[in-house]
């Protein structure tokens, strides 16, 4: 599935301009910063692919990629900006709830937290609607790379904690380096092997 191709497709600001769902479809949701485009770009081995940069206003889009030509991977707008406007916020909140309950062919949403920081308010926010749209969401750790194993446990456990409360969330996290390649080719094949 990624020793082919993948191109961008298209940027969406609303349902109407989303492709057809007429393939299997993964998306990829994170606070800011959390490392979202480095994660795609590892991915997928193509270097620019997901823009490095996102601010608000230049990326209230949800960006559509092509895998292979059987699925999408779809990058979503990432959230927790400080200083975001409210009405740039609300905007967002309302494509996303629609992207996230009328896509048929969504089967997994990978949400993105940072190994640092661990879960956020604003990542329960994204979980809880996950959790009401009944999207199965799997929590990948990034930038593993920056915290020692042995201070990677007490984050861990935080997460798991906060992942039992939601009834969309799979258990198993992924950890990964996008800096190290760690976890790369795992997250590849759990792509690869939805149905
Ligand atoms: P995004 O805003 O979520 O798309 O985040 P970026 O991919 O732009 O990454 C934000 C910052 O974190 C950049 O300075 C990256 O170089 C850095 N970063 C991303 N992934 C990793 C990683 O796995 N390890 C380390 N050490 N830094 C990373």
């Amino acid at each position: 599935l990624f020793a082919g191709e993948t191109e961008f497709l298209k940027g969406v600001v609303a349902m109407d301009g989303m492709p057809p769902d007429d393939r299997l479809e993964v998306c990829f949701a994170g606070r800011s910063n959390v490392g979202k485009s480095s994660l795609i770009n590892a991915l997928t081995g193509r270097k620019g692919l997901a823009r490095a940069s996102n601010t608000p206003g230049r990326t209230q889009e949800i960006n559509f990629f092509t895998l292979a030509e059987s699925h999408y991977l779809v990058d979503l707008p990432g959230y927790g900006y400080a200083n975001a406007p409210l009405a740039v916020v609300e905007k967002w909140q309302r494509l996303l709830k629609q992207y996230l309950s009328g896509r048929a062919t969504l089967r997994r949403a990978f949400v993105l937290v940072d190994t640092r920081h661990g879960i956020k308010p604003v990542d329960e926010e994204i979980m809880t609607l996950l959790d009401k749209s009944a999207v199965t969401f799997q929590v990948v750790m990034t930038k593993a790379d920056k915290v020692k194993d042995s201070d990677q446990v007490k984050i861990l456990d935080q997460v798991r904690e906060k992942l039992s409360k939601h009834p969309a969330a799979y258990p198993e996290l992924v950890m990964t380096s996008a800096e190290k390649g760690d976890g790369i080719p795992l997250l590849r094949s759990i792509i690869a092997t939805l149905t």
